[in-house]
């Protein structure tokens, strides 16, 4: 692997060619192809004191990924040592920790830094941004890889605001708690409960699992991986190659059920039907476990140990819906009190919600969540007409159902790379989407969602309060990653210098 470190140049704090904003696995990529296109000349701005995104967020017990990480991880930064098929989350975090140094990607960091306002430029071409704390900055380029699932949902129970024990989100998990000994209740029964919910039940006195909606949960072997394997990934490339490539197309298939056909859904519910049969005991508890949604509609699970944890005699599922919270107590709707002394909201993230608190101004003076008040929307969830030089990674329909989405994101930063190159060889001071271009992608992307499993009728992050599903692609990720690849320049409207 080349060393991108000798490029020495020094980073201006106030001017640069491209601002990325966030440094999860988007930015982090982002800054790796600039690097490695021999563009030096920018910035990564993140609010935290850590790079990592939700890999550094989501500190939970028991937090893995559900996409094996031979293909969870970016094609140019590979690793090959692995440890096993579903690496955990401490795994993961230290592989995008090696990335910025093994990139040479520290100098071009800015952590602690927020950004507030970036307001486009027109005369200039630049995009003039306000950070806090300072200095302004100025950039050609900006490109928001701010992600998606980093504002925790919590939901507004009566009475919350009484609550006397410990209380936390699952992506704010507070490790100063002792759950050992301790009456615990989680609320959520999605991706982040059932990979916290084993550990806890484990160690504490007595667990209350509030579900609303039950998922349909599959099982995940996860064998670790051998040292004979390590080696054999490390010293043949074309063999860690072919696996991620098998990987790949082994759940792009399943795009099948979930984009087009959503009745071939029928086969892997079966398997989760028996795969609830294998491992919980009591029927009842089990009828309480099964959805009566079609599978995929609601992001699908993988666990091998969250059916087993619910047989524990110190875990209670409970599925009336709680009505208020009392100092020591939560009570539900059949008058049932459930003494508590931790509270996790394992309840998800306010996924559908444009960019706030960041303001963005346009060319005309208008702002993106002016742009985004019916909803979100970008061409090829990328580019943003009136937004010129912006472009956003993980942005609204690229996320994935069943597949990795670090393949979405790889096609983001290729077409950035692209627009870039474009832009510097028509000496153009800006390039933006063309309004008709973004209206006919939005009406093409709405008639192919008419057939997914997203809208075949359940509540799920995926959908916006209008309903529309602004979070996944409603195709195949290889259909994306042709549309994207081409960055075609028709598409776009460059203004040159003057
Ligand atoms: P989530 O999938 O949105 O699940 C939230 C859970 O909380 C649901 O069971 C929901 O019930 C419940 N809930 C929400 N509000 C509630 C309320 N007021 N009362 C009772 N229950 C309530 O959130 P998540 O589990 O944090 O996962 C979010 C996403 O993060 C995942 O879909 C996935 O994309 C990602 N993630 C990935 C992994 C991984 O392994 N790669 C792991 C964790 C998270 P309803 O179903 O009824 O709404």
């Amino acid at each position: 692997m080349p060393s991108h470190t000798n490029a020495r140049m020094e980073i201006s704090p106030t001017h640069c060619e491209v601002a990325i904003i966030g440094a999860g696995f988007g930015g982090i990529g982002m800054a790796i192809r600039l690097k490695r296109a021999g563009r030096h000349d920018f910035v990564i701005i993140e609010q935290a004191d850590r790079i990592g995104g939700t890999w550094r967020d989501n500190t939970y017990p028991g937090c893995t990924c559900d996409i094996p990480s031979h293909l969870y991880s970016l094609s140019f930064a590979p690793k090959a040592d692995w440890s096993r098929r579903y690496a955990s989350q401490p795994e993961i975090h230290r592989y995008l920790e090696d990335c910025v140094d093994r990139f040479g990607l520290r100098p071009h960091l800015r952590l602690r830094v927020s950004l507030k306002k970036a307001t486009f430029d027109s005369s200039a071409g630049l995009w003039r941004m306000q950070t806090d704390p300072g200095p302004d900055l100025a950039a050609r380029l900006l490109v928001l890889a701010t992600g998606a699932l980093h504002r925790p949902a919590i939901p507004s129970l009566r009475g919350i605001e009484s609550f006397r024990g410990a209380m936390f989100h699952s992506a704010r998990w507070d490790h100063a708690v002792e759950i050992r000994g301790k009456r615990v209740a989680v609320i959520g029964t999605g991706a982040s409960a059932v990979q916290l919910v084993p550990h806890v039940a484990a160690q504490a006195a007595h667990l209350a699992l509030f579900q609303r909606t039950p998922a349909w949960v599959l099982p995940k072997p996860d064998p670790p991986i051998g040292p004979r394997r390590r080696w054999a990934m490390r010293h043949v490339p074309l063999l860690r190659r072919a696996l991620r490539a098998w990987l790949y197309w082994a759940h792009e298939v399943r795009a099948l059920g979930f984009v087009r056909f959503p009745e071939l859904m029928a086969g892997p519910e079966r398997q989760a039907r028996s795969h609830a049969k294998r491992q919980l005991r009591d029927d009842g508890l089990r009828a309480l476990l099964t959805p009566s949604d079609r599978m995929g509609c609601k992001r699908v699970l993988l666990s091998d140990d969250f059916y087993p944890s619910l047989n524990r005699p110190n875990v209670q599922l409970v599925s009336a819906p709680i009505t208020d919270v009392l100092p020591d107590r939560l009570v539900t709707a059949d008058g049932a009190e459930y003494q508590v002394d931790i509270l996790v909201f394992a309840t998800g993230f306010r996924a559908t919600e444009p960019i706030d608190p960041i303001e963005v101004v346009g060319r005309d003076g208008v702002t993106l969540s002016a742009a985004w008040r019916d909803g979100v929307r970008a061409h090829l969830g990328l580019a943003v007409a009136g937004f010129p030089n912006l472009f956003l990674l993980g942005g609204p329909n690229t996320g994935l159902g069943h597949n990795s989405v670090l393949f979405m994101l790889e096609a983001q930063i290729h077409h950035v790379l692209r627009c870039l190159r474009r832009l510097r060889l028509r000496k153009a001071l800006s390039i933006e989407v063309r309004r008709d271009v973004q209206a006919a992608f939005a009406r093409r992307l709405d008639r192919w969602m008419g057939r997914t499993v997203w809208l075949s009728g359940c509540r799920s992050w995926y959908l916006d309060r209008n309903g529309r599903n602004t979070t996944l692609w409603p195709g195949f990720s290889v259909g994306y990653w042709s549309r994207v690849r081409r960055a075609s320049a028709r598409k776009y409207r460059f203004r040159a210098m003057h």
